[in-house]
């Protein structure tokens, strides 16, 4: 049985893991676990079908220590949501004429890396090719740049970056999450 089913702790509803189909169904029958979201199809077991979730939460809350997000790329354009931190653009806009991929969109460090600007969240952000191109060497304001929010290192929403693209149904769970962080 394929497919990946969100885990979420009890009570909290926080996402803790992401686990494999049979895990996330010994969970349930197990006892530890209930069953939040379904995906409509089932599996056939003896003498029963047995839905195949896609979110379950644990029944009684565990005590998790908090996780500091590992930085990435990747993080660090899935936490700006791929919106350029400059001028707000986002995949699907048309800029000269085509609409952006999430190609078109970079990394920038704000302290540039050849002034000594690390890999850190707060100074990682996403922009676009022009703007990234724009600022080079520069701060922000010396390119007459500026930056439309504040980059921040994320915390609860750890998973949110690991998971990146989930299926429609852990969006809920997983925004509820990164809200608060
Ligand atoms: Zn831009």
């Amino acid at each position: 049985m394929q497919g990946r089913v969100l885990l979420l702790n009890g009570s909290s509803w926080e996402p803790l893991a992401v686990v494999s189909v049979p895990r996330a169904i010994n969970l349930v029958l197990a006892g530890k676990a209930v069953i939040v979201e379904e995906t409509g199809r089932f599996l056939r077991t003896v003498g029963a079908n047995f839905p195949v979730p896609s979110v379950i939460a644990l029944r009684t809350y565990i005590n998790v220590p908090r996780r500091k997000a590992h930085w990435s790329r990747k993080g660090v354009l899935a936490r700006d949501n791929y919106t350029c931190i400059y001028c707000g653009v986002r995949p699907g806009d048309i800029v000269r004429g085509r609409p952006l991929t999430k190609a078109d969109l970079t990394v920038d460090h704000i302290l540039p890396r050849s002034r000594g600007g690390k890999d850190t969240w707060t100074n990682t952000v996403c922009a676009c090719y022009q703007c990234n191109h724009r600022k080079g060497d520069k701060m922000p304001g010396e390119a007459g740049l500026r930056m439309l929010w504040e980059p921040k290192t994320p915390r609860t929403s750890y998973l949110v970056i690991a998971v990146g693209t989930g299926p429609d149904a852990w969006k809920h769970y997983i925004e509820v999450a990164g809200s608060n962080g």
